[in-house]
């Protein structure tokens, strides 16, 4: 009935808190969910694929797309520079559909305050604990002991910004976060500004109302 304004949701926590693994759930549950794939000028991970994980470019070409007005928001984040391009996320907002980034604070901030801001939905996902963050970040097995202390050192950075986000998670069990994040989304994309048509459909509605009485 009603045409649907696309949702730019932003997933931030402390690296290892689990973002990629609810990311990839709520896509999973959501197919038509489209991640914004971020720009960065760190090197690729095992298993990373370029322009599925993220587009891995060097500085030079960064810059120039920051400069040229091409990217969203961007951040210098553990010594390497971020950013989300902007046309991708302005199509697929534009063509109704919600837009998922795993981005940290200064982006979820930068995003806030630019011209989409009232289409963001942010939530924040906090660790049960410091120690299970650490677990966590170790178990992952993707980085080296000293790129794992770079990470935990700068968690508490990123958690002292859990007061800036519409909903804050504690992900303790995954299943359960997975579910609140779901009735978070479906709750969201009900809201008045989320729904231009529904304008239309109560002008339609008066109309009848006017026409039986
Ligand atoms: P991030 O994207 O925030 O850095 P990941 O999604 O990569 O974090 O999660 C880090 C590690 O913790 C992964 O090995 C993931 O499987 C695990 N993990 C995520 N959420 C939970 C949870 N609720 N309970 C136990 N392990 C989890
Ligand atoms: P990682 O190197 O582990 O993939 O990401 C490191 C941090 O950078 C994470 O906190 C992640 O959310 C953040 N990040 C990834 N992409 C972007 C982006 O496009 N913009 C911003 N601001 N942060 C990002």
């Amino acid at each position: 009935m009603s045409e649907r304004r696309g949702l730019l949701i932003i997933l931030s926590s402390p690296s290892g808190a689990g973002k990629s693994t609810l990311a990839r759930r709520l896509m999973a549950w959501d197919p038509a969910i489209r991640f914004s794939v971020s720009a960065t000028t760190r090197a690729p991970r095992p298993g990373e694929v370029d322009g599925r994980d993220y587009q891995f470019m060097d500085e030079a070409g960064f810059k120039a797309q920051v400069a040229g007005g091409g990217m969203l928001e961007h951040a210098h984040v553990f010594g390497n520079f971020y950013g989300s391009p902007r046309a991708a996320v302005q199509e697929a907002i534009e063509a109704g559909q919600d837009v998922l980034f795993d981005i940290d604070w200064q982006g979820a901030q930068q995003i806030r305050n630019s011209a989409l801001g009232m289409h963001t939905l942010s939530i924040f996902l906090l660790p049960p604990s410091i120690r299970e963050l650490h677990r966590r970040l170790r178990e992952r097995a993707q980085d080296s002991e000293d790129v794992i202390a770079r990470r935990m050192q700068r968690s508490w950075d990123e958690i002292s910004h859990w007061d800036s986000y519409d909903y804050v998670l504690v992900n303790d069990d995954l299943d359960a976060t997975e579910e609140k994040l779901r009735a978070i989304l479906t709750a969201s994309r009900l809201k008045r500004l989320q729904q231009p048509g529904l304008t239309e459909h109560v002008r339609a509605l008066q109309a009848e109302f006017e026409e039986m009485s």
